[in-house]
């Protein structure tokens, strides 16, 4: 009964309605346009809207990726033109009247460097869906094909879509479930250089796009390293496949992360000494992403709108407990040792509780405004805002801290993720809400969660890491600094001393500085930038210097007092009490 029942059900989806294919062309990479061609088949409205998304997920900023569209036409199915019209920024009318089948082309102008728009010269293209595919919103759930015609000198595409094994035409075909999967699984056109590993049972591949110095087999071992580690935590890998696409270029941007890949954009030279470890610190990051944020989730994230923003509080989770995954990972494969991953995250904490931001927003306003603050930095964001990363990191140690004190060293913040992955992935095929994510971490942890969201979460306090931390073998030094501090900071710029910020409430402030100023002399001296700094960092608290400064090509003197400013920080440090719950942390 169940499986006729299923048939039933599936019948209408497999057999009727609008279906769509996209074909992929880039005849001349050096002028940078990608030539789609959007097939339409099974149409019955006169009227057809196609839209191209404004953003793409896991990057919360509206990029709008129309700006790149050039003339979008249509045409019927024996060539005949069919008028389009522009109903808003990102969304055509193709006036269909009767035809059923209908060819719209338009081409997308793609020349900005980065992981999450699409590029093409005549050294590679690189295919980031959202901003290249339109879509039909009736057809976003339904299954389809993409043909890629790559340009004559490209002999590869690696990409996690599957390949249409049966189709022999020019180029390759490959198959989607729907619209989500397409812009999911990124591509890379080119002759790039492959490798495969298998870890964790994974099928892993590899694509190296750039000159660089990597070594293959010491990648394959420690990729593999990190894999195997990251699926322990969650206790089961989803994918049978996954690619990783890897940008070697002079100034590496950070990744992407997707369901089954990555995109990886990384300085060329990054594969010997120090800077070795930051890039697996980035495999970590990204690869752990398949299971928080793309599978453990916001219920809001998924499935996406692309017409607008898609809000949610709990960006500090998704980014915020992969970045302290990223550290913790590297430690429990060996490239840290339980030194180096202490000093980061003390490092983290004295950022997170060192920046005027941390006490102006909230963390959970940080995940919401994302869209608005994070991606859109200024020079006075330090002063109002608090990066979810590294604040999110730290209440993930905390959390994590909770854990193994409350389960006296026998459960961390693995099991709690297993429980999301389980309950919301597996079971309800959903994400959770913010009340929902509270809740169940209130029931793993056994305690009441609410006055802790409440301060550090939805509130702006420092997180008392002594209480959290000395449970777990943790010896934790209030350090927190009142040193002179003008509170301005400069860049030099052709010869000229720059205020580049100011603190909120500094000296700099109180004196009237603002940025854009250019501070010409200190004292009755000339300054340059180093001179400047130095003569700062020698003040005393409550000590004057007259400044001439320059604003709008006009001078004028400012004096200016010093005064302390009080900094927290902390230092971390073992202790011999709680010493096992200290290993199994940091096993
Ligand atoms: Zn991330």
């Amino acid at each position: 009964m169940k499986h006729i029942l299923l048939i039933i059900l599936c019948l209408p989806l497999l057999s009727f309605g609008m279906t769509v294919s996209y074909e992929l062309k880039m005849p001349k990479p050096q002028n940078h346009y990608y030539e789609v061609q959007l097939n339409i088949s099974g149409n019955e409205d006169a009227q057809v809207e196609v839209k191209m998304p404004v953003w793409t997920p896991g990057s919360y900023l509206v990029r709008e990726f129309s700006k790149n569209v050039n003339l979008v036409k249509a045409f019927s199915k024996d060539g005949k033109s069919i008028s389009v019209t522009k109903k808003s920024k990102n969304a055509w009318i193709i006036n269909a009247g009767k035809e059923k089948d209908i060819q719209v082309k338009y081409e997308v102008y793609a020349f900005e460097v980065s992981v999450r728009t699409p590029f093409l010269d005549l050294s590679h293209g690189f295919v980031s869906g959202s901003g290249v595919f339109m879509y039909i919103e009736k057809a976003k759930n339904q299954v389809g094909n993409v043909t890629v015609i790559p340009h004559e000198s490209f002999k590869r595409i690696s990409t996690s879509l599957p390949v249409d094994q049966g189709y022999n035409g020019l180029g390759q075909r490959f198959q989607f479930e729907n619209y989500d999967q397409l812009v999911d699984c990124p591509m890379e056109i080119g002759n790039q250089e492959i490798f495969e590993f298998t870890a964790a049972g994974v099928n892993h591949t590899v694509a190296m796009y750039g000159e660089s110095n990597f070594n293959v087999e010491q990648l394959k071992r420690d990729m593999a390293k990190i894999v195997e580690a990251e699926t322990a935590v969650i206790g089961k890998n989803p994918n049978k496949m996954y690619t990783f696409i890897v940008h070697n270029v002079v100034d590496g941007q950070g990744g992407l992360e997707h369901m089954n890949s990555t995109v990886l954009s990384v300085n060329r030279w990054t594969y010997a000494g120090k800077q070795y470890v930051d890039f697996l610190n980035l495999v970590a990051h990204e690869y752990f992403h398949l299971w928080n944020v793309k599978r453990i989730r916001p219920v809001e994230l998924g499935p996406f709108n692309y017409d607008t923003e898609n809000y949610t509080s709990l960006l500090w989770v998704m980014e915020g407990f992969t970045s302290y995954y990223d550290e913790l990972i590297l430690r429990r494969t060996g490239f840290y040792t339980e030194e180096e991953f202490l000093a980061k995250l003390q490092s983290s904490i004295n950022y997170v509780e060192g920046t005027p931001g941390s006490r102006v927003q909230p963390v959970a306003h940080a995940s919401f405004d994302a869209w608005v603050k994070a991606y859109r930095p200024n020079e006075n964001s330090s002063n109002t805002t608090m990066t979810y990363y590294s604040r999110g990191s730290v209440l993930a140690s905390v959390i994590d801290a909770m854990i193994i004190t409350e389960t006296d060293g026998k459960k961390c913040l693995d099991h709690f993720l297993q429980q999301l992955y389980v309950t919301y992935y597996e079971g309800l095929k959903r994400g959770f809400s913010e009340a929902e994510f509270k809740m169940e971490l209130a029931k793993f942890v056994g305690k009441n969660m609410d006055e802790f969201f409440a301060k550090y979460v939805d509130g702006t306090e420092i997180i008392p890491y002594k209480e959290f931390y000395a449970p777990v073998g943790l010896n934790v030094q209030d350090i927190t600094t009142n040193n002179p501090s003008f509170g301005a900071s400069v860049r030099e710029e052709g010869g000229k001393v720059m205020v580049k910020s100011v603190r909120f409430g500094s000296s700099a402030e109180e004196a009237g500085i603002s940025v854009g100023d250019e501070i010409i002399g200190c004292n009755g001296y000339r300054v340059d930038q180093s001179m400047f700094e130095g003569m700062m960092s020698g003040m005393s608290s409550f000590e004057s210097c007259e400044m001439l400064v320059a604003r709008d090509e006009k001078l004028f003197s400012v004096q200016a007092t010093i005064k302390p400013y009080k900094k927290p920080q902390f230092l971390l440090t073992k202790s011999p009490t709680n010493e096992k719950r200290l290993h199994y942390w940091l096993r």
